[in-house]
């Protein structure tokens, strides 16, 4: 298509194109691209052939690694590195849609994207923290090594810009070999070119860029702070946005960590809430308590009943603002529940004196005949230990089992029910 052109390096004609001078801004530029393509498109009458000068005139000087290469080594350079990147001849109405937005021809959209790019690889890490962490917060350092493109060579790989297509493999990176595994039968295997490494592309040994060895990516390590802020949630997720492995005409993706947290040993969580467990003994139900509770904060609670307050089993009580602090609002905290307890003496430690003594302080138990009745004439009785639970989850199943069978029994009685009619 340029044939017009002459052998030699030829470094003004997309200037000349786009009827801008060598050092028009990319603002200029893109006026000047915008304006020709559409005055020439080929739905208004313009001519393809110039249509398709202007496309890939822009599509050179607005990327700023073409531009360079283009200006020092002229159109012939860039034919070889284009040539590698897969398509070759590229449409030219695909770039007059992405500069337009994709919309309707001469719309108004004006997001411009320089070359089509695939989106690269989210790196997703799981990050455990404990529960102090998230009621404090706290950052914490990861080291992480990830490719960069090569600071040297952009990600081309080579020292003039250029690359040529891959011998191995006509530049598509996949190679079919065939074998005979039996007369008549052939077997077809696909894999990975090894000559460019399933790239496409060969750079020649003396272009080859110093830094990245033509591998156009390098590894880098470095050292992320993890901001773990106040009252964040289990699950919740901190990304680092473009942070990923960089890799040439990639959108770099993010490395995100998930919160993980550990369980502990005296707290329970539910959204800002925090529970607890603590035993009293009896004398400590009935007669009142205190003790002092270590907070996630390591500054220490003391915590006690009201005075003539009886404490019941499996009680709840609560505390405002020691929960955990609610993320974003640190300052809003959540309520801390306490559920009691209450160790009950083993059967058999009470002496029949200690009883006695009891019941002098506690109120006195019922008659021994309440009902009226002599107790001669009742029955007697034996109590069981039961584990109620238990009980209740075999008696479900039972009730679950007998209507499953019972279900077997209907389609008979219906089917006895139509044929009557
Ligand atoms: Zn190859
Ligand atoms: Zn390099």
């Amino acid at each position: 298509m340029f044939g017009r052109a002459p052998r030699r390096s030829d470094n003004s004609k997309y200037y000349e194109v786009l009827g801008v001078s060598k050092s028009a801004s990319q603002d200029e530029l893109k006026k000047a691209y915008r304006k020709a393509a559409i005055r020439n498109h080929p739905d208004k009458g313009g001519d393809p052939e110039k249509f398709k000068e202007l496309a890939q005139a822009y599509e050179v000087l607005s990327d700023p690694e073409k531009r360079e290469t283009y200006d020092q080594y002229g159109e012939d350079a860039l034919k070889e590195g284009m040539g590698s990147s897969g398509g070759g001849v590229h449409d030219h109405f695909d770039i007059f849609e992405s500069f337009f937005g994709g919309g309707s021809f001469g719309g108004g959209g004006s997001r411009f994207r320089a070359s089509r790019q695939k989106q690269g690889e989210d790196v997703v890490h799981t990050l455990r923290v404990s529960l102090e962490d998230l009621y404090n917060g706290t950052t914490k350092k990861l080291s992480l090594s990830r490719n960069r493109l090569c600071s040297k060579c952009n990600g081309k790989g080579s020292k003039s810009g250029a690359s040529g297509r891959c011998y191995g493999c006509q530049g598509t990176g996949m190679r079919v070999t065939t074998r005979q595994i039996a007369p008549g039968m052939i077997q077809q295997m696909q894999h990975v070119c090894p000559e460019c490494r399933g790239s496409g592309e060969v750079i020649s040994e003396r272009d080859r860029c110093s830094q990245c060895k033509g591998n156009k990516v390098s590894q880098e390590k470095k050292v992320l702070e993890v901001n773990v802020e106040k009252g964040m949630q289990h699950n919740q997720k901190i990304v680092f946005e473009g942070e990923a492995d960089e890799a040439p005409d990639t959108i770099t993706g993010d490395i995100v960590f998930v919160l993980q947290q550990k369980d502990h040993s005296k707290f329970k969580r539910k959204f800002d809430d925090l529970y607890m467990e603590h035993t009293l003994t009896l004398t400590e139900a009935l007669c009142g308590f205190q003790f002092v509770l270590t907070h996630l904060d390591g500054r220490q609670l003391l915590i006690k009943s009201n005075p003539g307050e009886v404490i019941k089993p499996d009680q709840y009580k609560a505390i405002n603002d020691e929960g955990m602090p609610s993320y974003g609002r640190p300052f809003i905290k959540g309520r801390l529940y306490i559920h009691f307890n209450v160790d009950f003496p083993e059967s058999g430690v009470l002496s029949p004196e200690t009883c006695r003594g009891i019941e002098t302080i506690l109120p006195a138990r019922p008659g021994k005949s309440s009902s009226g009745m002599e107790l001669d004439e009742c029955e007697e009785t034996t109590m069981h230990n039961v584990n109620i639970e238990e009980e209740m989850r075999r008696k479900e199943q039972q009730r679950q089992q007998e209507a499953y069978d019972s279900d077997d029994d209907e389609p008979n009685v219906h089917r006895v029910a139509c044929n009557q009619q």
